[in-house]
């Protein structure tokens, strides 16, 4: 595999621990690792290869993993979306369809795929690995604690390890953000009434079901709109499983199924038959049951962390520790990715130790309103897929059923496409880039405080500079 992603490397490499091989973590490893730096990345399941079901790969994304390992490797994987079908959940009738026709989507630099997320894992784990990253499965982090000024990790098993920086990589219910941020961000997050069931059954499986087969054949994201539900499939891993998401309200879960982990982990295995879904379609109860098991995950609502640095600035969260999603929508994956490119290029121009807080503030800057945009869009969608009978609904199904077959520049589908475009476009290494050339290129060697802010809103003083260079 080989990737155009950074052309240099940094002048000081340092050390960095990353908490958590998740997508997120791997990526950022393997992105840090290309810009020179040494990276230990701590993850506290056994290995890879947990059941998981599928991701929406949008172009934002698929453009990072292709010039990560080019489109040939990622075809081998990836499904093209060319459509989503709007289903009514009870009835199985087709409300509309939104079309993600490849030529337009080509103008946002890149195609909107799907694909299984342990393949993405996988991938990004061998980029990790062979960019020089180590890799410890089966550790787990108890504590990360800030020093003076590096920060210190303890192990579950009471080892410690001193680094220079720490990444909190660690999900949605890290334990590393607590250490970064102020109370409030860390009050518990309250439940919204939707647990996600997630699984995938192997094509084999949907032989001789017509209904079922469709969603196979078809390069589909299909999506299913109920009232309190909604479900989504899509065929991934080149087509040999059909990956599905299923919401619901809490009350379907067997309240008997002990867990392990929190309930808005992925790691909770439960099997086909502990739900009874209510007014779900026949034909797709009969997918949901050939499913081997589902992953069960409660979407608590979370807000993104005010702060993702520290107070010592040298402990940065990354990923859903710093932004959540809801579980099973489109964007979490693809905004770990940007995340780990911005931190990556950032993090290619370092010199001096004493730029290491400013480069992480940056960082933080560069993606916190696009993560809020990202987690917004992904709430608001889940939420209008599971609307209740009512005006909300009625406007809702008509917009889905208008015509969307004219990609004329005043048409609807259009205008609708554009508002997608500024989401789709995003371009990762280039929002770092800009902001280097903008202000982190007159970084010197002065140690910048925490109330420093890479904000281009403040001025070269307040950026503690001296003498620019251009
Ligand atoms: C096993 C698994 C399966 C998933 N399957 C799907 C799916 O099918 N569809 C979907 O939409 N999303 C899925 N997700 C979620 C998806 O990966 C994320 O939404 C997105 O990729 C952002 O990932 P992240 O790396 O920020 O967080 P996560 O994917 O949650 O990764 C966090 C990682 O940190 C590790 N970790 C947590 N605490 C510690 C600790 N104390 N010490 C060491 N390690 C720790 C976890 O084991 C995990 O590997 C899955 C996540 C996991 C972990």
């Amino acid at each position: 595999m080989s990737s155009p992603l950074l052309n240099s490397t940094a002048p000081l490499p340092i050390r960095f621990v990353i908490v958590g091989g998740g997508i997120s973590g791997l990526s950022a490893a393997y992105t840090l690792c290309k810009a020179g730096h040494e990276v230990r990345v701590l993850e506290k399941a056994p290995g890879l290869g947990y059941p998981s079901s599928g991701i929406r790969v949008p172009p934002n994304m698929s453009k990072i993993l292709k010039k990560w390992v080019g489109k040939e490797e990622l075809d081998k994987l990836a499904v093209l979306n060319v459509a989503s079908p709007c289903i009514d959940i009870n009835s199985g009738v087709c409300i509309g369809v939104t079309p993600w026709e490849p030529t337009v989507m080509a103008e946002t630099g890149g195609e909107f795929l799907m694909m299984k997320h342990e393949d993405v894992h996988r991938l990004v784990y061998r980029l990790a690995i062979s960019a020089g990253a180590e890799v410890n499965f089966g550790v787990s982090v108890a504590n990360v604690s800030p020093g003076s000024p590096t920060p210190c990790v303890t192990l579950s098993s009471g080892e410690t390890i001193d680094t220079d920086v720490v990444i909190g990589a660690d999900g949605r219910s890290s334990i590393v953000r607590p250490v970064v941020c102020d109370f409030e961000d860390n009050e518990d997050p309250c439940p919204t009434g939707t647990t996600v069931y997630s699984g995938v059954v192997a094509a084999e499986q949907l032989k001789g079901d017509p209904k079922l087969e469709h969603f196979i054949k078809s390069d589909e994201w299909a999506i299913g709109f109920g009232t309190g539900m909604t479900i989504c499939c899509f065929p991934v891993s080149a087509k040999s499983e059909l990956a599905f998401a299923l919401f619901l309200p809490d009350e379907c879960a067997d309240p008997s199924l002990s867990q392990s982990e929190t309930p808005e982990s992925w790691y909770n295995s439960v099997p086909t038959s502990s739900i009874q879904p209510e007014g779900l379609a026949l034909y797709l109860r009969r997918l949901m049951l050939k499913a081997p098991t589902l992953c069960r995950s409660q979407w608590l609502q979370r807000d993104q962390a005010e702060e993702w640095v520290d107070e010592s600035g040298r402990i940065v969260l990354l990923g859903e520790a710093a932004h959540p999603f809801p579980p099973g929508t489109t964007y979490a994956t693809a905004a770990g990715l940007e995340d780990a490119v911005v931190l990556g290029t950032l993090f290619s121009h370092l010199s001096s130790t004493n730029q290491i807080t400013t480069l992480l503030n940056a960082y933080q800057e560069i993606r916190e309103t696009r993560c809020r945009i990202l987690a917004h869009t992904d709430t608001s969608n889940a939420s209008l897929m599971m609307l209740p009978p009512g005006p909300a609904r009625d406007a809702r199904d008509r917009i889905l059923s208008a015509p969307k077959n004219e990609w004329d520049e005043d048409s609807a589908t259009r205008k609708e496409f554009d508002g997608l475009a500024e989401l789709f476009g995003y371009e990762a290494e280039d929002a770092a880039m800009q902001w280097w050339v903008d202000w982190g290129r007159y970084i010197h060697d002065r140690s910048p405080t925490r109330t420093v802010s890479a904000s281009p809103s403040l001025s070269v003083e307040k950026l503690s500079l001296s003498s620019p260079e251009c």
